[in-house]
């Protein structure tokens, strides 16, 4: 028998003939509710209990005992009570029956309280704790790029831009906006990724990770696309693509084990509830290793495959999201690392490979999900960093900077990004995308 206190809120409530009441509650800090017995005779009890209604938030004192009925090993006799705030049955939205997800996203302030939500976020919590672990144990740095930025590499479109300027009026010189006067004197906007400046730090320091919020104004209303996002970027000096693939691998791998062996209450759930593969899903990653595929032999496969996409499948795509499903789901039944792209379908850092067609970048793709990760070595030899510049139309003199990098003391080195929500997305079986981050912005969506 022990004394305890506990602060939640009330899930259910239920009045026995025998003279007493059985709460259900919850404050969150796992998948379980308790159950609270209170006896009437307990002072105020009638008064007390009527106002304990599903939402309400209570504060209970009392003996922790084991508990005499299934369901629970342990019970609350409640020896005292104290009501902090009631929740009216007639309006509160969160009543017993199971709500669609689309439904509890407008009420985003309010779905913490379900169990979903409640599991989502506290395997959301492990997972960013088990990077910062991972990169820890490994000896990389924790580095923070900045969120406003003036270089629009790789973005131009999907930047969401940033100002001061008055947009009703935009002061202009030659009918074009005068950034000189907005707020940084230069055209600005939020981040698409860190990698060029987390590039600079790799080739100081060794080995390094960004892990913050990221920003795409593109207009894909999927579930697997959010505008503001958070992504890990972990970038090594001395790296090639073969080390980069390892240390996917090797991450993933890590943070799929670090959720089996520390939430697993609410990976059952998941399981019961969500999606009932993920566990043996989950347990097959971690078993097996990752396929490995060229580019050119994904395309091969794709074209043999005998399936009808929706999208053309021929050397020199980029690979859809129908794809790169085909490749993880149905040809290999596992994630697959796709690497060596045509150089034309990808960006200028990418190193180029002797072939001069095909770039070291690489895709790792997973069942069901698709892409979680894109990476590559970079490209570390000066002329032809600013040749293929000017090919992608990128201004090398914007980007003195970067090629300092080259300038003066070149590495081979490499890097890769994750996108957070898809890995919760993964991990948790969740369809989608907006039910693995607590405030979801969308196209058209930001105001909750
Ligand atoms: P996709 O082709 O799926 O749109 P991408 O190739 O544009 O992704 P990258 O620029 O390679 O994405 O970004 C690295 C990782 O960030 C992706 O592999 C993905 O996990 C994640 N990511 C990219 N865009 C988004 C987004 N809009 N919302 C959530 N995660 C994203
Ligand atoms: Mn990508």
């Amino acid at each position: 028998m022990e004394n305890i206190r506990v602060q939640g809120w009330v899930r259910t409530r239920r009045d026995s003939k025998g003279g007493f009441s059985f709460l259900e509650v919850n404050d969150g800090s796992c998948l379980k509710n308790l159950q609270a017995i209170i006896d009437a005779n307990l002072p105020g009890y009638e008064e007390l209990t009527h106002q304990l209604t599903a939402g309400s938030c209570v504060d209970l004192l009392g003996n922790l005992v084991e508990s005499p009925a299934k369901g629970q090993s342990v019970e609350l006799q409640v020896a005292e009570l104290k009501v902090y705030g009631t929740a009216d049955p007639e309006k509160y939205p969160l009543q017993k029956k199971r709500h669609s997800f689309e439904f509890l996203r407008e009420i985003a302030h309010l779905r913490p309280r379900t169990n979903t939500m409640g599991a989502v976020m506290r395997v959301r919590n492990r997972l960013a704790w088990a990077i910062h672990k991972f990169f820890n144990e490994r000896g990389f740095l924790y580095l923070h790029t900045p969120i406003i930025t003036a270089s629009d590499c790789e973005g131009a479109g999907e930047m969401f831009q940033v100002t001061t300027l008055d947009l009703d009026k935009v002061p202009k010189v030659d009918g074009k906006t005068d950034f000189s006067q907005d707020f940084f004197g230069d055209k600005t906007g939020l981040t698409v990724s860190g990698q060029l400046e987390g590039e600079t730090y790799a080739l100081a320091l060794g080995e390094i990770y960004t892990f913050g919020p990221t920003f795409r104004a593109e207009n894909s209303n999927t579930s697997r696309h959010l505008a503001e996002f958070w992504m890990v970027e972990p970038e090594m000096a001395f790296y090639d693509l073969d080390d980069d693939m390892d240390l996917a691998e090797e991450f993933i791998k890590y943070l799929v084990r670090d959720v089996l062996d520390n939430c697993a209450d609410d990976m059952a759930f998941f399981n019961q509830r969500i999606d009932s593969t993920i566990l043996d899903t989950l347990k097959n990653i971690v078993e097996n290793s990752f396929e490995r595929l060229h580019y050119a032999d994904a395309i091969h496969l794709l074209q043999k495959s005998g399936k009808t996409f929706q999208y053309a499948v021929e050397w020199g795509c980029n690979l859809q999201a129908e794809h790169e499903r085909y490749l993880a789901e149905e040809a290999f039944k596992k994630p697959v690392m796709v690497y060596n792209y045509p150089e034309a379908i990808k960006p200028f850092y990418m190193k180029l490979n002797e072939d001069k067609e095909t770039v070291r970048a690489m895709d790792v793709l997973l069942p069901k999900l698709g892409e979680i990760i894109g990476g590559s070595q970079r490209e570390d030899d000066f002329e032809i960093l600013v040749d293929r510049m000017k090919i992608k139309g990128v201004d090398p003199e914007e980007y003195w900077w970067y090629l300092d990098l080259r300038r003066y003391g070149s590495a081979p080195h490499s890097g890769f990004g994750l996108g957070f929500e898809r890995l919760v997305q993964f991990v948790t079986g969740m369809e989608n995308i907006r039910d693995v981050i607590p405030f979801p912005r969308t196209p058209k969506h930001a105001r909750f």
